[in-house]
């Protein structure tokens, strides 16, 4: 396997080469060489050797709808543009039935996952959450619910007076397939204390994804990188991920299904002063995610936050995922862009296929979906 990897420029990647080939994992300070090296292509090339080891030519996409049930929320984290106070322009919250109806129309539309997040609402009930969740199992029993980030089922347990454990079991019960990978930031008190100092901590998100695991619920993990945090606590990051990954693949039913890192974009949030990632920082931090987290098989480049030019370009930087159709994002949006996104299949396609990949598309576990003449999902292939 030696031959298969680039003849980097710089030396000091050579050992970070021999480790890949030897599937040895990667120290802090391997890490803090790839942040530093300006060797920055070989960076690129070492993480695409990694995906090209573990998918071949294959690039996923899903189709999906992202439901963004409400952007109220109790908190106001400095980073995030999304959130409204109760009572302020621009602050929604939807009903029970607006949430089912847009999952019904996105099943129609061939969507195999809704992905559904919020801010953490001050007055909904719990039962608020469990009937969206029973009404659209009930109504799209192929459709996959992807929902709730560790924040608000923390949120939930509050509310509720629930245990993490008996939350994740009642949403379960009620329709949860998995939960997606948001509220985790930078997992750093510095950092936290800094930006998003009203959310919980560290303890408490690997606290929701481990107790989801146990419970055989699949999650997904995010890193929200290019606002105030350092190299070191980027890398520092992805090797908490890949540890609690290796604890759930031993011991637990469920485990993280990919790592989604998020490119910070300041606009319209408290940070907008801050200039956010360029795009060379964007491919160096996927490429390195790629290379800490090798037990987490999908990298993805999230189109929305990468932008789709640089996502296509990822593909060869260690990213194996662009996300999928989405329709409608609330959460960040550059200054003067509406909140209808969407990417239609064939674009999705046509992008990877440029690329020099295959499209395959995929549900939310990564299992490959067929489609009839009609374009309907063959039952078997839903979860
Ligand atoms: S990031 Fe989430 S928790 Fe923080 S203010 Fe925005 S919606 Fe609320």
């Amino acid at each position: 396997m030696l031959q298969d990897l680039p003849a980097t420029l710089d030396a000091t990647l050579q050992p970070i080469a021999r480790k890949l080939t030897d599937h040895v994992p990667l120290s802090l300070d391997d890490g803090l060489r790839l942040c530093a090296t300006p060797d920055i292509h070989g960076v690129g090339r070492l993480a695409d050797f990694v995906r090209r080891r573990l998918h071949g030519d294959r690039a996923y996409f899903n189709r999906n709808r992202h439901i963004n049930y409400t952007n109220v929320c109790a908190l106001s984290c400095k980073f995030c543009s999304f959130y409204r106070k109760r009572g302020e322009e621009g602050a929604y919250e939807m009903p029970v039935e607006q949430v089912m109806a847009t999952a019904v129309k996105a099943a129609g539309a061939g969507a195999t996952e809704v992905h559904i997040v919020g801010g953490l609402h001050p007055w909904l009930k719990f039962d608020y959450y469990l009937a969206m969740l029973r009404g659209i199992r009930q109504a799209c029993p192929g459709l996959h619910i992807k929902a709730f980030t560790a924040i608000e089922i923390i949120h939930f347990s509050r509310i509720a007076h629930l245990s993490i454990a008996e939350v994740l079991t009642a949403l379960r019960q009620a329709g949860l397939g998995s939960l997606p990978g948001g509220g985790a930031e930078i997992f750093d008190d510095r950092v936290h204390d800094q930006v998003f100092k009203g959310k919980v901590r560290e303890d408490r998100w690997f606290e929701v994804h481990r107790t989801a695991h146990r419970l055989g619920i699949p999650s997904n993990a995010t890193m929200l990188y290019g606002h105030v945090e350092t190299p070191a606590e980027r890398v520092r990051h992805l090797i908490k991920l890949r540890e609690l990954q290796a604890e759930s693949l031993a011991n637990c039913p469920a485990s993280f299904n990919c790592i989604i890192p998020l490119s910070f974009i300041p606009d319209q949030s408290e940070l907008g002063n801050l200039p956010g990632p360029t795009g060379l920082t964007d491919l160096r931090t996927l490429a390195i995610a790629r290379l800490m987290v090798p037990n987490i098989a999908h990298i993805k480049a999230f189109w929305i936050m990468q932008g789709i030019h640089l996502a296509q370009v990822a593909l060869d930087w260690g990213c194996d995922d662009l996300d999928g159709t989405v329709v409608w994002y609330d959460i960040t949006k550059k200054a003067g862009s509406g909140v209808h996104q969407e990417m239609h299949v064939s674009d999705i396609q046509r992008i990877i296929h440029e690329a020099r990949k295959t499209a395959v598309e995929r549900d939310t576990l990564y299992r490959p979906v067929r489609r009839d003449a009609e374009d309907k999902v063959l039952p078997a292939m839903v979860s």
